[in-house]
C-alpha cells in the first residue's frame, strides 16, 4: 500500500512536471516568430556539411532552393508546414553536391551519343549503332566512335583489362545503321569506317568505291610510283579490301577526312545538340554533381540559357570561353561575378603547353624517352611558326585581368607550371597585388622549387585525380622517377597553401576516358592507385590526401574557384540547397567502397534531380 501511494505520487509529480515543461515551452515558443515552413526537410541523416569546421549533423530544411536550416532533426520538424515534403534519410550519409571544376561539356554530351572506346566485340558495336540510330533524326550521321582507345591498356588503369584487338566489321552494320550514313574513327585517327550510306552520299559505289575517274584506289602503292597527283584532296586515301578483293568498309589515309568533309555537316543541328546535352544532363545528375565549370562553345552557352528558361538545367553552370576573347567580355561588360547562381560567367581559359598523352607538355629538360624533346608551346604563346613569342601570352593575361576576368591556364610540364608563375609575379607587379584565384589548371608537374611559390601566390589548382590513376602506367619511363615526385603532389600543393579544387576532365581524349564520376576521383586522391589497386601503398604515397581533404577539394573549394563560395559548396544556412545523399559514410568507406558508393538523391535548388525516396 505504502508503495502504491508512493507511486502515485511519483506519477503526479512527473506529470505535473512535464505539464509545466510543455506550458513553458509553448510559450517560449509563442515568443518566436513563427518560422516559414520548409519545401522539403530531409531528417535523421548524417550530413557532412564542409562548413569551416566540417560539422556533422542530422537535418536540413530547404525554402525557395535555399537552405533556410541546418542542424538537428528535432529543431528541423519546426519548419514542417502543411505543404513540406518530409523524407527520412534513415541515417544516410549527405555531401554538399559535387562541384567538378573542369568539364568539357558539349564533347561529354557527344562522347555519350555514341562511343565505342571500351567495345571489345563485334555484337557490343552493332548493339551501340542500333541505339545510336534509333535515337538519332532520320538520315542524320553517326560520328565519332573512336575504336581501340583501351585496346593496349594495361590491365585496370580504368578499369578495362587487356584484350585483344577489336576492330570493327562494317558489313554487320548494313542492316542495323539504316539510313544513317556512318563515319567512324580509330582512337588514334590511324583508320576510319564508314558505311555504304555514307559512300553513297559522297557519290562512290559502296560494292566498289573508286576515285578520279576510276584510278585504282590502293592510293598508297600508286604514290609511291609517282602516278598520285600530290596535294589532291584525295591524295592518300587507301581504301582496304578483304582477301576476295572486296572492300571492307576501311579506309586509311591523310586524305580521308577532306572526302568526306564535303558530305558530313560541319556542325550538329540544334535539336540533336539539344538532345545531346539532355543526355548528358541525366548523366550527371546520375552522379551527384550540381555544379559545373564548363569550357565548350559558345552554342552549348546558349543551350543552356534554353533549359534554363524551361526549367530543365539540373546542374549549375561556371562558363570559361578562351582567354583570346577577353575583349569581347570586355564589350559585353562580361566580369568577375557575371550571370547567377545557375550560369556564371567572368572567367577565361588559356593554354601555354601541350599534353603528356603525345609528350608535348613542356618541360625543363628533354623527354627521358625522347632525348630530342621538351615539349611545345601553344599558339597564344608563339608565332605562326611555333617560335616563342616573348611577352604575348603576358599581355592577354594582363589585358583580361585588367577588364576584371578572372584567368586559368593549362599548365602541364614544368617549364610551363614555372613560366605561369613568372607571368603571374608580372601580373602582381603590373596590375596590383588583389584576390584574383588565378587557376593552375592541371598544375601537373612543378619543379620541387616552384611549390612555395603557388601558395604565396594565392591560386587555385585545378586538378583531377582520376588523371593520376590513369597516367601513372607510363609517367615514369617518360619523365623519370626524379620529375614524378612533383607531379600530381596534391598534398604537396595543399601544404604550399595553394587551394586544391578538384574536377575530372570529362569526357577525357580520344585514347583515355575520364568518366564524371566523383567517387573515381575520391579515389584516386586517396589512394594513388589504379583502380585494380596498384601500386600497393600508392604511387608517391607520401602524396595521399585524407577523405575530407578530398571532399573539401571537390566541394567548397571548387565552389571558392568559381568566386561562389559565400552561396556554394557547403551545407550551410542560405546556400544554395544543392546536396547529394550516398549509399556509403565516405569518412568511414575502405577504397573499394568508395569506388563502390551510389548516389541515392541528388538536390539542386532544393529539388530532386535524381533518385527517388
Ligand atoms: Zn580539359
Amino acid at each position: 500500500m505504502k508503495i502504491r501511494l508512493s507511486l502515485v505520487v511519483a506519477f503526479c509529480l512527473i506529470a505535473s512536471m512535464a505539464f509545466s515543461l510543455l506550458l513553458s515551452l509553448g510559450s517560449a515558443r509563442a515568443q518566436e516568430p513563427r518560422p516559414q515552413p520548409a519545401d522539403l526537410i530531409l531528417r535523421d541523416g548524417l550530413i557532412y556539411t564542409v562548413d569551416a569546421t566540417n560539422t556533422l549533423t542530422e537535418a536540413v530544411a530547404i525554402r525557395g532552393g535555399k537552405f533556410i536550416f541546418v542542424g538537428s532533426t528535432k529543431d528541423a520538424m519546426r519548419f514542417r508546414g502543411k505543404q513540406t515534403r518530409v523524407i527520412d534519410l534513415k541515417g544516410q550519409f549527405v555531401l554538399p553536391g559535387f562541384n567538378d571544376s573542369h568539364v568539357h561539356f558539349s564533347s561529354a554530351a557527344q562522347f555519350l551519343e555514341f562511343n565505342i572506346m571500351r567495345v571489345a566485340t563485334q555484337s557490343e558495336f552493332i548493339a551501340r549503332v542500333k541505339e545510336v540510330a534509333a535515337k538519332l533524326p532520320k538520315g542524320e550521321w553517326i560520328l565519332g566512335g573512336y575504336w581501340g582507345a583501351y585496346n593496349q591498356w594495361v590491365a585496370g588503369s580504368a578499369g578495362s583489362t587487356r584484350r585483344e584487338e577489336f576492330s570493327p566489321d562494317m558489313r554487320g552494320v548494313e542492316a542495323v545503321a539504316g539510313d544513317h550514313p556512318m563515319f567512324i574513327r580509330k582512337f588514334d585517327d590511324t583508320e576510319f569506317a564508314v558505311n555504304a550510306t555514307a559512300l553513297r552520299a559522297i557519290g562512290l559505289d559502296p560494292a566498289n568505291p573508286t576515285l578520279a575517274g576510276g584510278r585504282s584506289t590502293v592510293a598508297d602503292a600508286k604514290k609511291k610510283q609517282g602516278t598520285e597527283p600530290a596535294g589532291s584532296a584525295i591524295d592518300g586515301v587507301e581504301f582496304i579490301r578483304d582477301a576476295t578483293g572486296r572492300f571492307n568498309g576501311h579506309l586509311r589515309g591523310r586524305g580521308v577526312t577532306s572526302l568526306f568533309a564535303t558530305a558530313i555537316p560541319a556542325k550538329f543541328s540544334h535539336e540533336r545538340r539539344v538532345q545531346q546535352t539532355k543526355d548528358a544532363l541525366a548523366e550527371i545528375r546520375r552522379y551527384g554533381v550540381t555544379n559545373v565549370s564548363d569550357m565548350s562553345d559558345d552554342e552549348q552557352l546558349e543551350i543552356y540559357r534554353e533549359l534554363l528558361k524551361a526549367e530543365e538545367l539540373t546542374v549549375r553552370v561556371h562558363f570559361r570561353p578562351g582567354l583570346d576573347r577577353w575583349r569581347e567580355m570586355a564589350e559585353k561588360r562580361i566580369k568577375i561575378g557575371s550571370g547567377d547562381e545557375w550560369i556564371r560567367l567572368g572567367a577565361l581559359k588559356g593554354h601555354i603547353d601541350g599534353i603528356m598523352g603525345t609528350s608535348t607538355a613542356r618541360f625543363f629538360q628533354p623527354y627521358s624517352n625522347d632525348p630530342g624533346n621538351r615539349g611545345k608551346w601553344r599558339p597564344l604563346m608563339t608565332d605562326e611558326q611555333g617560335n616563342f613569342v616573348e611577352g604575348k601570352f603576358l599581355q592577354y593575361m594582363l589585358d583580361a585581368d585588367e577588364w576584371g576576368l578572372q584567368i586559368s591556364v593549362h599548365a602541364i610540364g614544368d617549364e610551363a607550371n614555372s613560366v605561369l608563375l613568372d607571368y603571374l609575379e608580372e601580373l602582381n607587379r603590373r596590375n596590383g597585388v588583389r584576390d584574383r584565384r588565378f587557376r593552375l589548371v592541371h598544375a601537373q608537374v612543378v619543379r620541387q622549387e616552384d611549390f612555395k611559390r603557388l601558395g604565396k601566390l594565392g591560386i587555385v589548382a585545378e586538378v583531377q585525380p582520376f588523371h593520376l590513376s590513369d597516367d601513372m602506367r607510363w609517367m615514369e619511363e617518360r619523365i623519370g622517377r626524379q620529375r614524378c615526385k612533383g607531379a600530381y603532389a596534391f598534398k604537396t600543393i595543399k601544404d604550399s597553401g595553394a587551394i586544391l579544387s578538384f574536377g575530372t576532365d570529362w569526357p577525357g581524349t580520344s585514347a583515355s576516358e575520364y568518366p564524371i564520376n566523383p567517387m573515381l576521383g575520391l579515389y584516386a586522391a586517396v589512394t594513388r592507385q589504379t583502380l585494380t589497386g596498384e601500386p600497393a601503398g600508392g604511387w608517391f604515397p607520401e602524396q595521399r590526401l585524407s577523405i575530407e581533404d578530398a571532399i573539401r577539394a571537390y566541394t567548397y573549394n571548387s565552389a571558392y574557384a568559381n568566386f561562389e563560395e559565400k552561396i556554394k559548396g557547403s551545407i550551410e544556412v542560405t546556400k544554395c540547397a544543392d546536396l547529394v545523399v550516398l549509399s556509403k559514410n565516405l569518412l568511414q568507406a575502405s577504397p573499394r567502397e568508395i569506388l563502390d558508393t551510389k548516389v541515392m538523391l541528388t538536390v539542386v535548388g532544393g529539388k530532386i534531380v535524381y533518385g527517388s525516396n
